[in-house]
């Protein structure tokens, strides 16, 4: 066992750069990651950038103990030990830290499993479910999100299919919202897409009272106009979201072959989520690698057995629309 302080730790590594708390920082800390040391390292800067911290007291100064897999930190006031990648979304994993540092360099650019268990060498199993538990860290983000300034919000439908898109319904279609902050060209600087439940569609697509929902869940109260697009749309929609849409359903259609409902919502999300980082100073990875350090993870069973929507479907109900987003229903 090794007596240890933040200082310590970080005296320990002589090869990675200590960072402070910027985003600059962070960069550079995630620019020289080759080891699984590394990696830890990287990890722990990424859970306690300002230096460890006890989860029960808040006490900055503990025990190393390096004979576990990953670094374990015994509080030297309360003697609580915390694992580096407890309460993280690696949590339980016996992938090595480098392999799940490589699968979030390639989450950065959008991979199926079949592609990632070839380029880092795990099992079609391991790599479906590193690549779930990123969209799971990814989701959370986005939960967080909420659209300001001057809003759009329409609909879409996905097929479900790469090789047909129609305008003709079929069961297979899965109803989709997309909103977006747009900047003064009404080009989308932040994108939330969300899928539909049917019960909230007049025939083929979401109606206004799904749009006056998502308002509710997505859009900042504050936000200086908000509009609702209804269908039929006269040439009242806006063209730049369409084509940020028709992007994200190029992707999922090239890339994956095509997305089923129960987990389309996560693959809109890590689409989401992607493009909202492009406006950040921070790189996708460093952003995504944060990100992970900070969520829970969720198991296999959870993923599996979870319901096509990530949102309380309690409240995308028609009686869950307050009058004041019903007649803010645009109609630009
Ligand atoms: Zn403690």
């Amino acid at each position: 066992m090794e007596i240890g302080t933040n200082v310590c730790y970080n005296e320990m590594r002589t090869n990675v750069p200590i960072c402070g708390v910027n985003a600059m920082a962070v960069e550079q800390c995630f620019a020289d990651i080759h080891t699984e040391e590394d990696c830890q390292y990287a990890l722990f800067k990424a859970r306690w950038p300002e230096g460890f911290r006890c989860p029960s007291c808040t006490s900055a100064d503990y025990y190393l103990i390096r004979t576990r897999r990953h670094p374990l930190f015994e509080c030297r006031l309360c003697r609580r030990q915390t694992s580096l990648i407890a309460g993280t979304i690696l949590e339980g994993t016996r992938t090595p830290l480098r392999k799940w540092f490589a699968a979030m360099r390639w989450v950065s650019v959008g991979i199926s499993a079949t592609d990632l268990m070839e380029r880092i060498g795990v099992t079609y199993k391991t790599a479906w479910l590193i690549n779930h538990k990123l969209r799971h860290a990814m989701m959370q983000a986005n939960g967080e999100l909420l659209l300001s300034g001057l809003v759009h919000i329409q609909d879409g439908i996905y097929t479900g299919s790469p090789y047909w898109s129609s305008s003709v319904s079929h069961p297979k279609d899965q109803p989709i919202l997309a909103g977006a902050s747009l900047n003064e060209a009404h080009e989308p600087i932040q994108l939330i897409m969300r899928q539909v439940d049917r019960s909230l569609c007049k025939r083929r697509y979401p109606d206004l009272a799904a749009g006056a929902l998502f308002a509710v869940q997505h859009v900042d109260s504050d936000a200086e106009e908000v509009f609702v697009t209804p269908r039929p749309s006269k040439g009242r929609h806006c063209v730049s979201l369409y084509r940020t849409f028709y992007q994200a359903l190029r992707w999922l259609g090239y890339t994956f072959r095509g997305i089923g409902p129960k987990h389309l919502q996560a693959y809109l999300d890590e689409f989401c989520y992607r493009f909202n980082a492009a406006a950040s100073d921070q790189s996708l990875f460093t952003r995504l690698m944060v990100q992970c350090a900070g969520t829970a993870t969720i198991t296999y069973r959870s993923l599996i057995l979870r319901p096509p929507f990530t949102h309380p479907r309690g409240l995308f109900h028609r009686s869950a629309v307050p009058e004041r987003f019903a007649q803010r229903q645009a109609v630009a």
